[in-house]
C-alpha cells in the first residue's frame, strides 16, 4: 500500500463508519481522532484517551484490517498517540473549597416511559416475586434490597420494571433525584466527559444521587474500563446507602464482569423475571388489548397465548397487528384473521405424533373413564362426552381424512366426528372448566 493510498483508506474508513453509526456517535466516538502520520505500512492516530482506542480495536477491527495496512499478525498497523492534556486556564469561577457545585445531568439520560408503570405491570407467578421486590424498593429505597438486581431473558418486562421504580419514587418522593440510564448511555456519557475533561464533575453529579435506575448491565461486558468507573459509582452510592436498581439479561455470576462488581452485584436481593405462564399471557393480551380499544374474546386471547409464548412484547406486538388490521378493515377479530395476521409469529413446539389412540389415552386419564368404553358405543354421559371431546381433539390435532380418523373410534361415521367437533366447539366459548381440562390433555399429548 503507497503512502498515499493509505491515508485514502483512513477516510474511506471514516466514510463507512459515518453510514455505519448516528451522527451522536460519530461526533463522540470519531471526530476527536486526529491522522498524524502515515506511511506505507502503518498509521499513527491521536486519540484524546485510551478508552477511545479500546473502543476502535473493539468494535470495528475487521473494517480497520479490510482497509488499512495490516501487521504480520494481522492486527491493524495503527500507532496510537495519546493527546497530551491541555493545561487548564485558571478562571476565577473556579470553585473554592466547600463552595456548592451546580451538576449538570448527563446528556444522555433515559427518560421514564410513561406507560412503564407498576399499574400496567401485569402480575403472575413468573414475576410475582420480583415485582414485590421493585415494589418493596420503590416504597423504602436504599433500605430494603440495595442492590435490587433484576435479570430475564428479552422482552419479559426488566426495563418496565425499572421505570416503575422509577415513577413511583418520583411520586412519593419527588425530592429525591432519580437517574435512570441504559448501560450504553452511561458509556457514552463517560466518553463524552473524557472528551471535554469534565470526568470529575460527572462523578460528582453520578454521586449526588439518590436513585440510580442502570439498566442493561450486560452491555459493561469486556468493557474493563468503563467497568472500573462503574464499580467506583456504585461503591460510592451503596456506602451512602444510596438505591441501585439493575436489570441484566443474565444473573450476576454468568456475566463476563470483574469478581469484585459481580460479588458487588450480588450484595442485595437477585430477583428473575420469567416467561409468564398461559393464564398471565392471556391477562396480558386483555390488558393490552383494552389500552388501545380493540375487542378480543377470551378464545381468542387463548389461541393466541397458546402460539406466542416466548416473550411479552411479542404479545404486545401482535396485538397492535390485529388492532391495525381490524381499524383499517373495519372487521371484528376472528380466529381466521388471527392465523392468517400472526402466522408467522406463531412458535411450535416440536409436536410429537399424535395418533386416535395417543388422544384416547389422554382422555381416558382425564375423564377417569376406559379407552375401551370411548372406543365403544355406550350413550351414558360420563362416557359419551369425554367420547366427544376425543372426537374435538382428533379433528383438531390430527390432519387426516375424517373418514379414516372416525373408523379409528370403533367405526364411528364421519358425521358423528363432526357432530362432536361442533358440539364442543360451541361449549368450549362459555365452558372455562372444559377449556382447561381440554387444555391439559393437550399438554399431556405434547410433552
Ligand atoms: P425487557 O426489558 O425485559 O427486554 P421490557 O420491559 O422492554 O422487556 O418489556 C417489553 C414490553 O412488554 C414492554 O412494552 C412492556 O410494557 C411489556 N411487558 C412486559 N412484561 C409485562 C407485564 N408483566 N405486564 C404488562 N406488560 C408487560
Ligand atoms: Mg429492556
Amino acid at each position: 500500500m503507497l503512502m498515499q493510498d493509505t491515508k485514502q483508506a483512513w477516510s474511506e474508513f471514516l466514510q463507512l463508519i459515518k453510514n455505519k453509526t448516528s451522527p451522536l456517535e460519530f461526533q463522540n466516538w470519531f471526530s476527536p481522532i486526529q491522522l498524524l502520520e502515515t506511511s506505507d505500512s502503518s498509521i499513527t492516530l491521536e486519540v484524546p484517551n485510551i478508552f477511545l482506542q479500546e473502543y476502535l480495536l473493539e468494535n470495528y477491527k475487521a473494517e480497520l484490517t479490510s482497509l488499512l495496512p495490516t501487521k504480520s499478525n494481522g492486527d491493524p498497523a495503527i500507532d496510537f498517540v495519546i493527546k497530551a492534556p491541555e493545561k487548564k486556564a485558571i478562571t476565577k469561577s473556579s470553585p473554592k473549597n466547600g463552595e456548592k457545585i451546580s451538576e449538570k445531568p448527563p446528556q444522555f439520560e433515559v427518560k421514564l416511559n410513561h406507560q412503564y408503570t407498576f399499574s400496567y405491570f401485569i402480575e403472575g407467578p413468573s414475576n410475582q416475586f420480583v415485582k414485590s421486590a421493585a415494589l418493596g424498593v420503590a416504597a423504602r429505597p436504599g433500605q430494603s434490597y440495595n442492590p435490587l438486581f433484576i435479570h430475564g431473558g428479552v422482552g419479559l418486562g426488566k426495563t418496565h420494571l425499572l421505570h416503575s421504580i422509577g415513577h413511583e419514587i418520583k411520586t412519593s418522593n419527588p425530592r429525591m433525584k432519580v437517574q435512570c440510564i441504559t448501560t450504553e448511555a452511561f458509556i457514552n456519557d463517560l466518553v463524552h466527559n473524557l472528551r471535554n475533561k469534565s470526568v470529575a464533575q460527572m462523578k460528582r453529579y453520578y454521586r449526588s444521587l439518590d436513585i440510580l435506575l442502570v439498566d442493561d448491565i450486560q452491555f459493561l461486558q469486556s468493557r474493563l474500563n468503563f467497568e472500573e468507573e462503574f464499580c467506583n459509582t456504585f461503591e460510592a452510592l451503596i456506602n451512602q446507602n444510596k438505591q441501585i436498581v439493575i436489570t441484566s439479561d443474565k444473573p450476576p455470576s454468568q456475566l463476563n464482569l470483574s469478581e469484585r462488581l459481580i460479588a458487588r452485584m450480588e450484595w442485595g436481593l437477585v430477583a428473575n423475571v420469567g416467561i409468564p405462564d398461559l393464564e398471565t399471557r392471556v391477562a396480558i393480551l386483555h390488558h393490552k388489548a383494552d389500552k388501545i380499544g380493540l375487542k378480543l374474546t377470551q378464545q381468542i386471547a387463548f389461541f393466541i397465548a397458546e402460539h406466542i409464548f416466548a416473550n411479552v412484547r411479542q404479545l404486545e406486538g401482535a396485538i397492535n397487528r390485529l388492532s391495525a388490521y381490524c381499524g383499517m378493515m373495519e372487521t371484528e377479530l376472528t380466529q381466521e384473521i388471527v392465523e392468517s395476521i400472526l402466522g408467522e409469529m406463531f412458535q411450535f413446539i416440536p409436536k410429537k405424533k399424535i395418533t386416535v389412540e395417543s388422544i384416547l389415552r389422554s382422555v381416558s386419564s382425564m375423564f377417569n373413564v376406559r379407552v375401551q368404553d370411548l372406543r365403544g358405543s355406550s350413550r351414558a354421559r360420563d362416557i359419551a362426552f369425554p367420547r366427544q371431546v376425543a372426537m374435538y381433539l382428533a379433528k383438531e390435532l390430527i390432519s387426516e381424512s375424517l373418514i379414516k380418523i372416525s373408523s379409528s373410534f370403533g367405526g364411528k361415521t364421519h358425521s358423528t366426528l363432526l357432530h362432536s367437533w361442533k358440539k364442543i366447539s360451541k361449549q368450549l366459548e362459555s365452558d372455562n372448566t372444559l377449556r382447561k381440562q381440554i387444555q391439559m390433555t393437550k399438554k399431556n399429548l405434547e410433552a
